[in-house]
């Protein structure tokens, strides 16, 4: 069963389109990765299915989980189990991190606890992810490294448990210790939660320890080819460059 469905997508801001009839599906627990050039428009494509009202939808539909969400809140989104990383965390200085992770879980039925619960399983996430406990108790306060903010995703991606989780790890420059939360997150998202995954990616390494379904290529916002895992070798080998002059002669 599909539990992405994306069709004719085409999005842009006011008079600038950005996405030109955009096709995918992903199915239930699947992991997809988007790969494509900067500026191909990955990541407005995550915004979009995300429901980010700086784009606007000129046409086609996203239909989740068989429900229509083409027109729907990011909120209600996330209620239905999308999530999308890179979501910065909101900057209150005096609250900790920790404070952060209960409050969002508390404004979820499905995932209300009480504080020992919560406690149990938020040292349980940070274990797996070899984060000092400490770091639950950082101030959710201006100046998280990239580094940092990503740890902090993937604490809230597994405490979540989203049905898919869009990761957009474009933004590289992660240390050694950061990719390594990262890598063990998604692993850990997928054994857990048998979530559905897009991670958009230059950084293979990230995706050394998933095994991907299926590779996507974006250029200049249109999706010029599909493949199975073995595509994003080929890709670190030849780039982007015979898309992109396909592209070009059709043009
Ligand atoms: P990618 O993630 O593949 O590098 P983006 O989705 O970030 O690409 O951007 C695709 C194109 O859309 C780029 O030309 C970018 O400048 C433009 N774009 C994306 N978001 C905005 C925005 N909020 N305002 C103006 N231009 C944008
Ligand atoms: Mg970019
Ligand atoms: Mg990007």
């Amino acid at each position: 069963t599909q539990l992405l469905n994306i069709s004719s997508l085409s999005a842009g801001i006011e008079d600038r389109p950005i996405l030109h009839g955009v096709d995918l599906t992903v199915g239930e627990g699947e992991s997809h990765v988007l790969m494509g050039p900067n500026g191909a428009g990955k990541s407005t494509l995550g915004h979009v299915i995300m429901g980010d009202p700086v784009y606007q939808v000129s046409s086609g539909t996203i239909t989740f989980n068989g429900e229509d969400v083409t027109e729907l809140s990011p909120d209600k989104r996330s209620l239905a189990g999308i999530f999308l990383s890179y979501q910065a965390p909101v900057e209150v200085p005096g609250v900790p991190l920790y404070s952060f992770l209960r409050t969002i879980c508390q404004m979820r039925p499905e995932l209300k606890s009480t504080a020992r619960e919560f406690r149990k399983r938020v040292g349980e996430i940070a274990d797996q992810l070899d984060l000092e406990q400490s770091f639950l108790m950082r101030e959710l306060n201006v100046g998280f490294s990239g580094g940092e903010k990503k740890k902090i995703e993937m604490l809230q991606l597994l405490l979540l448990r989203p049905k898919l989780a869009i990761l957009d790890e474009t933004d590289s420059g992660l240390d050694v210790d950061a990719l390594g939360v990262v890598s063990r997150g998604i692993e850990a998202y997928r054994e857990q939660c048998d979530g559905a995954l897009i991670v958009i990616t230059h950084n293979t390494r990230i995706l050394e320890r998933i095994a991907v379904d299926r590779t996507h290529v974006m250029v200049k916002g249109r999706m010029v080819a599909e493949g199975p895992a073995g595509l994003i070798d080929e890709i670190d080998k030849t780039g982007f460059e015979r898309y992109e002059s396909a592209l070009e002669t059709e043009a």
